[in-house]
């Protein structure tokens, strides 16, 4: 456990203020979850819902196993098998829960409701609106496309985010293969026409390139043998690299596959706009544009913020956002109640130069206005908890311990009787806030939220007694800055059965290792 008595932050925002009454007859507290993805479902698997009344929202009333997407759409893996049901998914659990399939469209947060609408029509009114209230909310709605307003994409590029989109996405591929099959078509017509562009080279895209290719190249072709030699992949990137997020022995291997499966990779391209047979593209370094022909376009070029996300947003006054900002206890800030989980949200983690004075003081326990090198190791640990990028900077410069980092930041004089002003205190961790970094918008990271909020949940009594947070009445509960993930999208790629598996054993691998 930390040294230091009484905790050197006060962890009043993290769960206090609003916990369920401990008495028996008291109503319990309505607990509302708006979305049934990876998010939502994995909150709701672990939330003992007899302490709260538990209420879902969702306009699909199942769990889609996202990263199984790509294999739906060539057929390799069957839709069905990728859903869960979500009231399966409670009846097997045994949990307690009412699910409406509805969508919301707008959070109030200031009357604590929500408005939703309907997703399987009106009643005989002619109503399908309705409206539901809370003491907590657990927004899980994930993101959308981005078409970064790019003329022609919403019109005639398919997208690859739901179930439906994968079986519209087979279609569309069987429906190429018969139109170049058709008596009436000339060469350069087939060759248009079983042109497959994928627009976005990071995972998603790349992964159903991948899929895509193996789909034509050992299925498809044995059953159109007759133009196969039409048949060609493009992927298009306005990076350097295709899956630049990752780490760039990863984005290496994934280039040299492609072009030794035939795969063409044009990257440092920017797609400007797109009409029913051709798609225009801007080379990025001289700004020529050039125009392809194609037959099926697939925009898999970055995610987006829902409107309902927008508009709660604009009410809570975080504008210019991509997501909702959290604190590390996932509760949406200046917003009693409201937590925010998955990909519609992201942690802004604490900056520990906003908070110097603060540590410092608590860390001059005999407020001699200077710390000792024993002071500053008594409360490390906390400061390594809340801060972690404290920690992440030493390894990434190689320090073995705080000592390193204070003798680097005022010369090597002071050795082991060293001790620190306010002025070199603040010095020595100056750089420190460099490695903030947020966490990818990975199903993996989604489920570890939900999981977290719901451990939170379930002992929230205990945190009302312990204000300090979550971290403390648990012994070594930590808050989500301490995950492995907040390392960065190189993190992510970096566990079991990553996203850039580029083939089915190792989806599997992936599925065993979420299927719970
Ligand atoms: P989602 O899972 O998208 O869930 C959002 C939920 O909200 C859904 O149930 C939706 O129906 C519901 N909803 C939407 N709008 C409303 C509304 N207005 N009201 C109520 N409910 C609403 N990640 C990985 O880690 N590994 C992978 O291999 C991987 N592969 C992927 C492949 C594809 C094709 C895609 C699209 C994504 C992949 N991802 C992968 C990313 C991963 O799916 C997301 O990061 C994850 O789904 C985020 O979880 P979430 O709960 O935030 O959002
Ligand atoms: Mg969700
Ligand atoms: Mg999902
Ligand atoms: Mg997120
Ligand atoms: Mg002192």
């Amino acid at each position: 456990t930390a040294a230091s008595g009484g905790g050197l932050v006060a962890y009043a925002d993290s769960a206090g203020g609003s916990a369920p009454e401990p008495s028996q007859d008291a109503p319990k507290k309505k607990v509302l979850v708006l979305g049934t993805g990876w998010a939502g479902t994995s909150f709701l698997k672990d939330l003992d819902c007899s302490r709260y009344e538990v209420k879902v929202i969702s306009p699909r009333n199942y769990f889609a196993f996202t990263p199984l997407l790509p294999s739906v759409t060539c057929g390799t893996v069957e839709a069905r098998s990728i859903v869960e049901p979500i009231r399966r998914m409670f009846e097997k659990k045994n949990k307690d829960v009412t699910f409406y399939e509805a969508e919301c469209f707008k959070i109030d947060a200031s009357k604590k409701t929500v408005h939703c609408r309907s997703a399987v029509g009106t009643n005989l009114d002619g109503n399908g609106d309705f409206m539901l209230d809370y003491d907590y909310l657990v927004v899980a709605l994930g993101a959308t496309v981005n078409t970064f307003n790019t003329p022609g994409v919403l019109e005639h590029c398919y997208f690859l985010k739901e179930v439906e989109d994968a079986q519209k996405i087979r279609r569309g591929v069987i429906d190429c293969f018969e139109k170049a099959s058709l008596p009436n078509i000339s060469e350069e017509e087939k060759r248009k026409t079983l042109h497959f562009v994928v627009i976005g080279g990071g995972p998603t895209g790349v992964e159903f390139a991948a899929e895509l290719h193996d789909f034509l190249v050992e299925d498809l072709v044995k059953l159109y043998p007759a133009i196969q030699e039409f048949v060609k992949i493009t992927i298009i990137q306005s990076g350097e690299h295709i899956l630049n997020m990752f780490d760039v022995r990863i984005a290496s291997f994934a280039e040299e596959k492609f072009q030794r499966d035939g795969i063409e990779v044009g990257t440092g391209f920017r797609v400007v706009k797109v009409s029913d047979d051709s798609i225009t593209m801007k080379r990025k370094s001289v700004g020529e544009e050039v125009s392809v022909p194609y037959g099926m376009a697939i925009w898999s070029a970055g995610i987006g913020t829902r409107p309902v996300i927008m508009d709660f947003m604009q009410q809570i006054g975080q504008t210019n956002r991509r997501a909702l900002a959290t604190n590390e206890w996932l509760r949406v800030r200046e917003c009693e109640g409201v937590y925010a989980i998955g990909d519609c949200a992201t942690v802004s983690q604490r900056k520990i130069m906003d908070d110097i004075s603060m540590v410092f003081k608590m860390a001059d326990k005999d407020n001699s206005g200077i710390l000792t090198l024993k002071e500053i190791n008594d409360v490390l640990e906390d400061i390594c908890l809340r801060y972690p990028q404290v920690e992440l900077y030493m390894k990434s410069m190689h320090m073995l311990d705080i000592a390193d980092l204070i003798r680097g930041a005022i010369g090597d004089s002071h050795k082991e009787s060293m001790v620190v002003d306010i002025e070199e205190f603040k010095k020595a961790l100056c750089h420190v806030d460099s490695q903030v970094k947020s966490a990818p918008a990975t199903a993996q990271v989604a489920a570890q939220q939900g999981h977290y909020l719901a451990e939170c949940f379930n002992k929230m009594e205990k945190c009302k007694e312990n204000p300090e947070g979550p971290l403390r009445m648990t012994g070594g509960y930590k808050h989500l800055g301490q995950f492995a993930p907040l390392g960065g999208e190189q993190a992510a790629a970096e566990l079991p059965g990553d996203w850039v598996s580029m083939g089915h054993s190792t989806q599997w691998l992936w599925y065993s290792v979420y299927a719970r």
